[in-house]
């Protein structure tokens, strides 16, 4: 009887509802701790091609700058509350992927495929949406299993560590998760410069070209992908927030120029 109360109480102290009142595994203060560690065991493990600040300083300005204008929204739920750091991957992927708590991870791929900030900044927006919404712990807990999570933040499994660095470039969130993360980019683009349907321009962008290589995260197919455009414009009419293109060609293009 005493050991199954044990058992228990971790759980009840754990579970907290978030500010739209879905039930959460994670305190905000895990959400932080779980960033800084898997933030430690990606530049560890060296599978991630990490570009290094002092060797990048123009590239991490570029990246630092669009990433702020949306911290700085006024729209992003958990601004201060966790430690918000973005890192550059040199490697020809079209990805982009968020821990909690949150560290940003962009790949060099992704930037140079793009044709304008606005793109990137609605990408931006959807990944980060995924952590301010806390999407990312629902999904680690799904993939992982309370249990295993729970050994992960009390630092008793290392081998779990490794495996979630290893594996949160591809993580997998549920269909409503995506389609929220779309619409919460619109919210906070809409207090930008950018172009609110900014992520729909990307989606545009792929399928125009047919592009049939690797499926990033944000382009899982559930919704597809021509349900997400329209669901993207649908929520900009709703914002009613510009969808004009904001004039930033020549600084996104010395940004391309500044990767390797
Ligand atoms: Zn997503």
């Amino acid at each position: 009887m005493k050991r199954s109360i044990l058992f228990i109480l971790p759980f009840i102290f754990l579970f907290s509802c978030d500010k739209d009142g879905s039930l959460n595994f994670f305190s905000l203060e895990q959400d932080r701790q779980f960033g800084e560690q898997v933030k430690e065991e990606i530049a560890a493990s060296g599978e991630y091609n990490i570009m290094s600040r002092s060797a990048y300083p123009e590239a991490y300005q570029n990246i630092d700058r669009i990433t702020n204008s949306i911290l700085n929204s006024g729209a992003v739920t958990h601004r201060d509350d966790f430690n918000w750091e973005v890192f550059l991957i040199d490697d020809d992927v079209l990805n982009a992927f968020a821990t909690p708590g949150v560290k940003l991870y962009v790949y060099t791929g992704l930037i140079k495929y793009l044709d304008n900030e606005d793109q990137l900044a609605g990408v931006m927006g959807h990944e980060i949406a995924h952590s301010d919404r806390r999407h990312s712990t629902d999904a680690l807990t799904r993939q992982y299993g309370v249990q295993l999570l729970l050994e992960f933040t009390l630092g008793e499994n290392q081998q779990l560590l490794k495996d979630i660095a290893g594996s949160i470039a591809s993580l997998q969130y549920s269909r409503s998760n995506e389609s929220e993360a779309d619409a919460t980019s619109v919210e906070y683009l809409g207090s930008t410069i950018y172009n609110c349907a900014g992520a729909a321009g990307f989606f545009e962008k792929l399928l125009a070209e047919g592009n049939s290589g690797g499926v990033p995260e944000f382009l899982s197919t559930h919704p597809n992908p021509d349900n997400r455009v329209e669901d993207i414009y649908a929520k900009a009419d709703e914002e009613n927030c510009s969808t004009e293109l904001s004039n930033s060609d020549s600084q996104y293009q010395a940004f391309k120029n500044s990767l390797p």
